[in-house]
Formats: structure tokens, C-alpha cells, sequence
């Protein structure tokens, strides 16, 4: 059995990796020990791991190196698989060749463009660790954590390259000219739009991504679309803990909260439930209506009411039904 060579962390990244960690920690997320780290070629990592995607973009950091995780054998209660801890392989010879077929493009030598660049890929895939496995409040993303959601992954990993090299010249260059494909259907350019924001921001985000994915079946889009909005953390938490047609309802306390968006926070979280479009436009009109306070606490529960009556709890008919009375 092969074995793939243990990286040795430089001087420089040992320091960010301690900030990195500070950063987290900071924002209540549990970081006692860092992921394995391997530097190899990729065949040999392939040998290893036979499953790594031979065919990937060249100009995006996981084409440099990779955040292999497995799944496990146990599944939740919505029935999505656990996943496993994952390790970084960050691949010596593609790192090398792409430094050789850049070098013109740079002034620096190409021992600081390698050395530049390595540092910035394992940023990038500690970003995936991390936003994957470190626990926050007794728990991680193991339930729930999916290869198919691309943006919301990669939105974090290069987001986490982006704190660790913003202010390096080279760092910064090599990462938003070189490792940002201007592809709009890219998923490793999604994080541009969000580089302004707080990392406070993004970190709460992240911790409520994760709390939700499976209970409320969030899509990739909508993830995005949550990181994008300015959201108030104990709004959306409230909305997500909170439906409308929980029978122990307290309307003043969603009122006084005062953000619409939670309404429609909430309203997305139940049409991912119902799936269906009338489920949509009928859970946004019934919160537009209470965020505008066009409906007060008697007439929502006379609509609840209206529901438990008509609404056959299984097809959720009844839905429709109001919807067709222009509610
Ligand atoms: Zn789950
Ligand atoms: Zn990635």
C-alpha cells in the first residue's frame, strides 16, 4: 500500500493557520487539532484514493489539491448519509506545472510563486475542513455535508483563502486572477460577492447552514441566496424554529422582530418542505401579509383555523384551497 508524503507546514503558514484558528474559535467553533495534510503527485494520490475526479477545471484550487471526504454508514432522520472527517492532498506536480506555464505572467521567481501558491491552495482546502468538520455547540456539518452542493462548499473554502491572503500582493493575485475562473456558472467565482462581508457574518451564516441543511432540506441556491441577504442571526433562527402553522404560535414576538426577510426565510424554508410552487406563492403571501402587519394575531389563527379544517394534512390540499380564496 502506498503512502503519500506528510506535508511540512512553512514558518508563514504554521502563523496563519494560528489566526485562522483564532478566528474561529472566536466565533465559538471548537478547533483542538488540524486535519492531515499530504503533498503528492496526483497519481500517486489516485492510487490512494481511486476515487479523486481526474477530469477537473485546471484553473481552480481543487485542481491543485483536494479535500477528500468519505461517507459513513449511518443516516439521519431525513435520511441523509453522515460523512467522515476528511484529509488534504495538495498535489506537487500540478502546483509545479502551473507555476511553469504562469511564470511569465509574474515578476517574482518561480521557487516564490510555488511556494505562494501551495500556501494558497491549502487555505482554500482547509476551508473545506473547516467549514465541514470542527464542532460548534456539540455539533459539526457530518449530517447533511453533500459533494453536489458546490457554491455553498466552495463559497467557504475560497472565502477562507481570501481572509488568509487578503493584503499579500501575490498571495491576493494568484487567488482572484488565477483561482477565481470569470466563468459566471463557476462555483469558485460566488464567494467575490461576498468578500465584503464580515466574517462575524459568514461565520454565523455558516453555523446556521449547517444547523438546518437537513431538517429543512436547504438547496445550494437557497444557501447562497441566505449568504447574500443581510439577515439578523436571531431572526432567521426564530423563522426557521418558528413556523407559521406551529399551533403554539407567539405573533408578537415574529413581529417584534421586525425583518422581513425572516418571513421570507421562513416561507423558503416551507416551500423546500412542500416542494410544491402554490405552497411558495402562498406561504410568501401569508408572511408578506404579517410582515406588513396586514393580519393580526385573530385573523392568522382564523386562517390556521381554516386550514386545520379544510386541509387534508397529507396532500396539504387545503393550501390551495386559500390560495384560491386570494389570501
Ligand atoms: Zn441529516
Ligand atoms: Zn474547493
Amino acid at each position: 500500500m502506498i503512502k503519500l508524503n506528510a506535508y511540512r507546514f512553512s514558518a508563514k503558514e504554521l502563523v496563519k493557520m494560528g489566526w485562522l484558528k483564532d478566528l474561529f474559535q472566536d466565533n465559538g467553533f471548537v478547533i483542538d487539532r488540524f486535519p492531515e495534510v499530504y503533498y503528492d503527485t496526483f497519481k500517486n494520490a489516485s492510487k490512494v484514493y481511486p476515487n479523486l475526479e481526474q477530469h477537473i477545471n485546471e484553473d481552480t484550487p481543487d485542481y491543485l489539491g483536494v479535500y477528500i471526504f468519505e461517507y459513513g454508514d449511518e443516516k439521519c432522520e431525513e435520511q441523509c448519509r453522515s460523512t467522515k472527517e476528511g484529509v488534504i492532498v495538495l498535489f506537487s506536480d500540478r502546483i509545479q506545472d502551473f507555476c511553469l506555464r504562469k511564470q511569465s505572467e509574474f515578476s517574482e521567481s518561480l521557487i516564490d510563486i510555488e511556494n505562494a501558491l501551495r500556501e494558497v491552495v491549502l487555505y482554500h482546502e482547509l476551508g473545506h475542513w473547516l467549514s465541514h468538520w470542527p464542532y460548534y455547540s456539540g455539533s459539526n456539518w457530518k449530517c447533511g455535508y453533500s459533494a453536489k452542493d458546490r457554491i455553498t462548499h466552495e463559497v467557504y473554502a475560497q472565502l477562507v483563502a481570501y481572509w488568509c491572503v487578503e493584503g499579500n500582493r501575490l498571495n491576493e493575485l494568484l487567488l482572484r486572477e488565477h483561482l477565481t475562473p470569470k466563468i459566471p456558472s463557476s462555483p469558485y467565482n460566488k464567494y467575490e460577492i461576498l468578500v465584503g462581508k464580515s466574517k462575524v457574518d459568514m461565520l454565523s451564516k455558516l453555523v446556521l447552514l449547517r444547523k438546518y441543511w437537513c431538517s429543512f432540506q436547504l438547496t445550494d441556491e437557497l444557501a447562497y441566496e441566505l449568504l447574500k441577504m443581510d439577515l439578523i442571526e436571531k431572526c432567521v433562527a426564530y423563522a426557521f424554529e418558528n413556523s407559521v402553522r406551529k399551533i403554539q404560535l407567539n405573533v408578537q414576538a415574529l413581529k417584534s422582530l421586525g425583518n422581513e426577510i425572516a418571513f421570507q426565510v421562513l416561507a423558503m424554508g416551507w416551500s423546500c418542505e412542500n416542494g410544491e410552487l402554490t405552497c411558495i406563492e402562498y406561504d410568501f403571501a401569508l408572511c408578506k401579509l404579517l410582515a406588513l402587519r396586514l393580519l393580526d394575531e385573530t385573523e392568522l389563527r382564523e386562517v390556521l383555523n381554516f386550514e386545520k379544517k379544510y386541509c387534508d394534512e397529507n396532500s396539504r390540499k387545503g393550501i390551495r384551497l386559500i390560495h384560491k380564496f386570494g389570501l
